[in-house]
């Protein structure tokens, strides 16, 4: 079966608060998602998220990428 894209790849920690805005809320992070848009890794998009979002919300974190996008 072939894998659906976008996907949630590899997530960073903030580290700090400061930064760009988290995609969803807005508050300054550190935090990085990679965003799969296809089966290239270079191809890979890197969105910010706080540390709230980062740890759950896949599906919000997918949904606000894509209206950025849009
Ligand atoms: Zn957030």
């Amino acid at each position: 079966m072939a894998k659906k894209y976008p996907v949630i790849g590899c997530k960073k920690s903030p580290r700090y608060i400061g930064g760009l805005p988290c995609i969803i809320c807005g508050v300054p992070t550190t935090g990085k998602v990679d965003i799969e848009i296809n089966w290239f890794r270079g191809d890979d998009e890197q969105v910010r998220v706080c540390k709230t979002h980062q740890t759950k919300h896949d599906t919000e974190i997918l949904a606000a990428y894509e209206a950025a996008n849009a």
